[in-house]
């Protein structure tokens, strides 16, 4: 059974063009949910997630009561079992905020996007009706990233690119493939995508 409103994820891997993309879709008027965004601030703001989170990394999970990301990505990178716990603590959260947010939304459009970088991993796909995987060369992505996150390394960069879902595996799994490599334009291709859901209806 089709969800309704129809909910559609756009993923694709770090520099991909996901974001690009999801502010065409907003521009038609489509309603975005930014799951990356909400897990960030449901670990600053939601009491329940946060106490969950020291149980099982103790006191040193917040600093003057902000989320201390650099302490916890330096457990759970060394520990594939520490990443689980946390993924089951914030995965679930995320869940039950986008169920709300849907709630909220369903009247505005036809269809509502959901934006992750991590949306197969979660086992969150199941629950959209289409998905659109964006994509770019690698070459492509590295100096798209280097221009927007200066701060980051082609190391920190590439180490992050080798720890996601190919992009091949990804595409495999898509409803709509996003051409990003700058040989096509993105409009015409998101107005497509648009037009094909909205045509279903
Ligand atoms: P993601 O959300 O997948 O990490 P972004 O949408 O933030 O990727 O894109 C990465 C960077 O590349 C951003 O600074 C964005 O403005 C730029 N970018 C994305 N698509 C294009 C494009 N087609 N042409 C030029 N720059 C682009």
């Amino acid at each position: 059974m089709p969800n309704k409103p129809l909910l559609l994820g756009v993923t694709g891997g770090i520099g991909s063009g996901k974001s690009t993309v999801c502010q065409l879709f907003a521009v038609l008027g489509i309603p975005i949910y930014n799951a990356d965004d909400r897990a960030k601030w449901i670990v600053s703001n939601d009491l329940e997630t946060r106490k969950a989170i020291s149980d099982i990394f103790g006191p040193d999970s917040f600093l003057q009561g902000e989320y201390n990301r650099a302490f916890i990505a330096s457990i759970v990178f060394q520990s594939p079992e520490k990443l689980q716990q946390l993924n089951a603590i914030i995965h679930p959260a995320v869940g039950r905020d986008f169920e709300l947010w849907i709630k909220l939304n369903q009247d505005k459009a036809p269809y509502l996007v959901k934006e992750a970088a991590l949306l197969f991993d979660s086992g969150s796909q199941n629950k959209l009706d289409h998905i659109a995987v964006v994509h770019a060369p690698d070459a492509l992505r590295m100096k798209r990233i280097r221009q927007r996150d200066p701060q980051r390394s082609e190391d920190q960069i590439r180490n992050i690119i080798s720890n996601q879902m190919t992009q091949e595996e990804m595409m495999k799994r898509a409803s709509f493939l996003i051409d990003n490599s700058g040989k096509t334009l993105l409009i015409p291709q998101v107005v497509a995508i648009n037009s094909s859901i909205v045509r279903d209806i």
